[in-house]
């Protein structure tokens, strides 16, 4: 059986910890990185209802969205449903991992989870982040090209939108002198060199420096490596926060709704007035999103779905576009799918399961 390290492990290779918001608390909250795992129980929230099906059903690792313990604990002695939960965790050998904003802020995360169930087209990031990739140039002997650009490709350079291995070289010459201290891996030390080298560029996420290094003195056969490493400015259209697609046909506003309401298990809808035209262009952000609404707008959203809108904020659809509030547990509900189907394929004969109950703390009376 895997490990807790070796399941979240595979966890952030899909949402690496480090896109999560600066606020935020993903990643192991309670257990031991190296004990072997049991079985897991995904849910939204890991509450002390949760940890007791987990002692119940023997997995001695919950995978929750929402990080139990999100400030800082000074205290631990039971007197409110966090330090219950921490607690009752750690006397029982129960990890528990969060996977939070990273989990948001990734293409094919929580947000392309909910674009997938309204049956969205073209579904791309709403609002792409800046500035979390570099540039490798490296000038590489000739003969060696291959096995470099295939390593560092296999490190997870090179990877554009639904492309990888993307490079791009040019040939040219390269010349050193080695000292008297020098082992060159072509020629001879004290001696001039000049050999046929290939210029080499690729990109890749800041997080993968280490790997994509290591990858590249590997196969790299010289003694000093001649490259350049750059921070780009550019966005990159896999990382950020909601998602935005396209409806196959057009609904009117309330035909919207009902769809809606139906492909999202809705018991209600608050929302502002339906406006005058139909509705093509969906922006979503599961749980707290009004933050988002000028990039939905910007983007022509006929429509805003999200969580936790506060009486003012809906002002701020002004007549130009319909904000939908479906709540925080409601939008991100699916979640425990998409994390329990990620899982389930690369861990088999290991038991994953969603938790049994709803941790929806919201009721609504409707009768
Ligand atoms: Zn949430």
């Amino acid at each position: 059986m895997p490990t807790i390290q070796q399941v979240t492990k595979y966890l952030e290779e899909f949402a690496p910890r480090v896109y999560q918001e600066s606020y935020d608390n993903s990643g192991l909250i309670v257990g031991d990185p190296s004990a072997e795992v049991t079985g897991i129980i995904v849910s939204l929230d890991a509450i002390e209802s949760v940890i007791d099906e987990a002692i119940a059903k023997k997995c001695n690792l919950v995978v929750a969205h929402h990080p139990i313990v999100f400030k800082g604990l000074r205290k631990l002695n039971g007197r409110n449903y966090v330090e219950r939960t921490v607690i009752k965790a750690i006397k029982n050998d129960i990890g528990i991992y969060a996977i939070h904003t990273n989990l948001d802020n990734v293409a094919g995360g929580v947000n392309f989870k909910i674009a997938e169930k309204l049956g969205l087209e073209n579904v791309k990031v709403l609002a792409p982040k800046k500035q979390n990739q570099m540039k490798l140039t490296v000038f590489v002997p000739k003969e060696n090209t291959q096995a470099v650009l295939n390593a560092l490709g296999k490190a997870g350079a090179g990877k554009i939108g639904n492309y990888e291995y993307c490079s791009f070289r040019t040939e040219g010459t390269g010349t050193f002198r080695g000292n008297e201290a020098a082992n060159p891996a072509v020629g001879a030390k004290e001696q001039l060199e000049e050999v046929s080298e290939d210029r080499i560029e690729v990109i890749f996420p800041a997080y993968l420096e280490g790997k994509v290094m290591q990858a590249l003195r590997q196969t790299h056969p010289y003694e000093e490596i001649a490259y350049y490493l750059h921070a780009l400015e550019n966005t990159n259209t896999q990382v950020g926060s909601g998602a935005i697609g396209s409806l196959t046909e057009p609904l009117s506003g309330e035909a919207f709704l009902k769809y809606l309401k139906e492909r999202m298990d809705l018991q209600c809808i608050r929302h502002t007035k339906l406006l005058d035209k139909e509705i093509k262009k969906v922006a979503v952000c599961g749980g707290t999103g009004s933050f988002l609404l000028p990039k939905a707008m910007g983007k022509g959203a006929d429509v805003f779905i999200t969580a936790d809108y506060k009486y003012h904020e809906f002002f701020d659809a002004d007549g130009k576009i319909l904000i939908a509030d479906i709540g925080h547990y409601e939008s991100e509900q699916y979640t425990s799918e998409l994390l329990r189907d990620y899982l389930t394929p690369n861990f088999e004969g290991l038991p994953i399961s969603i938790t049994d109950s709803s941790t929806n703390p919201i009721n609504y009376f409707v009768k």
